[in-house]
């Protein structure tokens, strides 16, 4: 059975789906079946509420401070067990909330969720890939054309809502499109997070 939570780099994650919206080009997926202390991380079916409450309470979090989630799948597809899991984990266990997200949410659930995120996420750290839509759908491929500026309404609908707001990029990208990456940050008044790629 994959695992529903895992440690990397002395962060613990929780695996909660393996739905996706997008289909990244540089996707993990396809090269490992498991990260860190992680056999694999593909479930054979999406884990219920049940079993991924019952999978933290057998979890030990000393050491921990804060909970991310991050697996094989965008967290924000399994939203309702998302904030489920994520208000138990705050309330029992004390752990500060982050979600890493594609920022297709909103677009995903044809509503705005950011006020739901909001009551019980900490962080969200949002990928951002690219400076362009053209260049955003050529390495993301996500389910909708329109999807880069739906990631960056997310962005600006998540800042001064949820406490720490970050747009994330990997070092592979070209000088030029780090550049032109920030000052999109820059213009929405969102810190970038410039993540080494193997981090
Ligand atoms: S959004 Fe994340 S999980 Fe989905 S394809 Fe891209 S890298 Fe993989």
């Amino acid at each position: 059975m994959a695992e529903i939570f895992y440690t990397y780099k002395h962060q613990v994650y929780a695996n909660i789906t393996n739905k996706c919206n997008c289909r990244c080009t540089f996707c993990i997926r396809g090269q490992e079946e498991g990260i860190g202390d992680a056999q694999t991380l593909w479930h054979q079916k999406d884990p219920s509420l049940d079993e991924i409450l019952t999978a933290m309470n057998t979890f030990d979090f000393t050491g921990y401070k804060e909970l991310v989630y991050c697996g094989y799948g965008e967290p924000t597809c399994a939203l309702e067990n998302l904030l489920a899991s994520a208000a138990y984990a705050r309330k029992t266990y004390g752990l500060s909330i982050r979600v890493n997200t594609n920022g297709l949410g909103n677009l995903y659930h044809k509503k705005n969720i950011v006020p739901l995120l909001a009551g019980t996420v900490d962080a969200v750290s949002i990928s951002l890939n690219a400076p362009d839509a053209e260049r955003y759908n050529a390495v993301s491929r996500p389910f909708r054309p329109d999807a880069f500026q739906g990631l960056l309404d997310f962005a600006t609908a998540c800042r001064g809502n949820i406490p720490s707001v970050k747009l994330s990029i990997v070092d592979v990208l070209p000088p030029d499109e780090i550049k032109d990456c920030q000052a999109l940050a820059d213009s929405l008044g969102i810190e970038l997070r410039i993540r080494h790629f193997s981090s």
